[in-house]
């Protein structure tokens, strides 16, 4: 069992291959692969009609309005080689465009009463593995033979930088490790399967998803994390709009996807600006249009959709996940929504604009601006070759608020803001991201509920640049 499992992840490491092999894996794996086609129709039905009714189409249709009086025009846009566009054809053997499912995974998603089979399996437990021990769970690592050398660094780098804020540790792997985590640089894509399969599982990393945002983000699948819009409470912020999502892999848009078992949000409240959402574009047939809308309560948040690095809210996941402060004997307070660091009991991890070790202070390095009346701002970032990020926190006196109207964004322009782009934080409250720019699109302006905001800036390995507007109300 144990080496026909490696045998299949080995063979899905080899990306690229049709779906022919694929299924002949399954097949090893004793799987039925025409129940497998058959729940994946069934599962694209089940999309279909979650988003067919009268009122979400109506409620689509005015989004879709939206979308084309604030998107900049067609053929202007730069695009971003996101995982899902790098993927490409490939995106199509995988779930959700870069997760590997796992054979046990797949009979999880087969189990369902044959007389009702729209009826999932109830009472699943968590079909996620974890890694261990939980508090301090440690992740053997090695790589695929042909790994660069040069290549390297951005693994450790992604490694660290979940290290610094979580209580996951990686170590190299040894001949004595069982389960390990080995890095593929010989794939088609970035992909990995979700939580510790049990022995070897690749993280895929094909030439373009050589960045911390990618594999951070594979990195993140691999301690056991979802995309956001799968989760069972998605209705209330997204529209699928199913019309614009290629035929036959609706699928991938899922709610509680069946292949996990019950799923926990661990308390998270959802995030439309999540680095674990998907991109809003994925799986379209019309590049240019949606296939996720953030309902019109949440319109703002159109552009924000997958993050550049974790959010506070992605990093407090993986904490309580893996029961991080468990461990801490100690219990700290944390001012201005902080709570205990999940990597070091002894200080706060704090949301973005509050730094110290009780989030008490701004950080050293951001700007701070306090506004006279009128005030226009040149924000800009980047060196062109690293990831660089820069925090600008807009002041107003005591009582006032601020409205912010982006003026024009950089020289270049990006049809989505993963890599590159500017977040407007309005809500004194920092733990839920903001809302992105990386285009001219005429979003309305943006107000605070208090006499700050945050701007946030961040390249991947260019520069940005964006020009804003502030005025001072109450
Ligand atoms: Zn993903």
């Amino acid at each position: 069992m144990l080496s026909l499992l490696s045998l299949f992840l080995l063979s899905t490491s080899i990306l690229g291959s049709p779906l022919g092999d694929y299924e002949k894996e399954l097949k090893k794996e004793g799987l039925n692969v025409e129940n497998i086609h058959k729940l994946l129709k069934e599962e694209s039905k089940e999309v279909e009609e979650e988003f067919g009714n009268k009122e979400a189409q109506a409620e689509i249709k005015k989004l879709r309005t939206l979308y084309a009086s604030t998107c900049p025009a067609n053929g202007t846009l730069q695009e971003v080689k996101t995982e899902l566009v790098i993927n490409g054809e490939l995106a199509k053997d995988l779930f959700e465009g870069d997760i590997v499912l796992t054979p046990e995974q797949w009979k999880i998603a087969l189990e369902k009463d044959p007389e009702n089979p729209m009826q999932r399996r109830q009472a699943l437990t968590q079909a996620i593995q974890m890694w261990q021990p939980m508090g301090a769970p440690v992740i053997p690592y090695t790589y695929e033979p042909g790994f660069p050398a040069d290549k390297k660094q951005i693994i450790l780098e992604s490694q660290r930088y979940w290290e610094l804020r979580t209580c996951v540790r990686f170590r190299p792997a040894t001949s004595a490790d069982r389960n390990v985590v080995s890095y593929n640089h010989n794939s088609g894509g970035c992909s990995s399967s979700v939580g510790m399969n049990g022995g070897k599982q690749t993280i895929n990393l094909a030439p373009g998803c050589m960045s911390v945002t990618i594999v951070a983000h594979e990195i993140s699948h691999a301690f056991g994390t979802l995309h956001v819009q799968s989760r069972s409470d998605r209705d209330q912020y997204v529209q699928i709009d199913t019309a614009n999502i290629q035929k036959g892999l609706e699928h991938n848009f899922m709610r509680d996807p069946p292949y996990y078992g019950a799923l926990s949000t661990y308390g998270i409240p959802y995030e439309l600006g999540s680095m674990q959402h998907y991109s809003e574009k994925a799986f379209a047939i019309d590049r240019n249009r949606p296939t996720i809308y953030a309902k019109t309560a949440y319109s703002q948040y159109q552009y924000s959709m997958e993050a550049p690095r974790a959010t506070f809210y992605d990093t407090l996941l993986i904490n309580k996940m893996y029961k991080c402060n468990d461990r801490c004997q100690n219990r700290i307070s944390c001012q201005n929504n902080g709570v205990q660091d999940g990597s070091d009991c002894n200080k706060c991890f704090c949301p973005r604009g509050w730094a110290g070790t009780n989030c008490e202070k701004r950080p050293a390095d951001a700007q701070i601006v306090n506004l006279n009346g009128s005030d226009k701002l040149r924000v800009e970032v980047g060196d062109g070759v690293n990831y660089r990020e820069k925090l600008y926190i807009i002041q107003a006196p005591v009582g006032k608020r601020i409205q912010a109207t982006v003026n024009r964004v950089g020289d270049r322009q990006w049809n989505d803001c993963r890599f590159i782009g500017m977040e407007i934080v309005p809500t004194k409250d920092t733990r839920n991201s903001g809302f992105r720019f990386c285009a001219n699109s005429r979003i309305q302006p943006i107000t605070s509920d208090s006499n700050t905001m945050l701007v946030w800036v961040y390249t991947d390995n260019q520069r940005f640049n964006a020009e804003i507007s502030f005025t001072i109300g109450n």
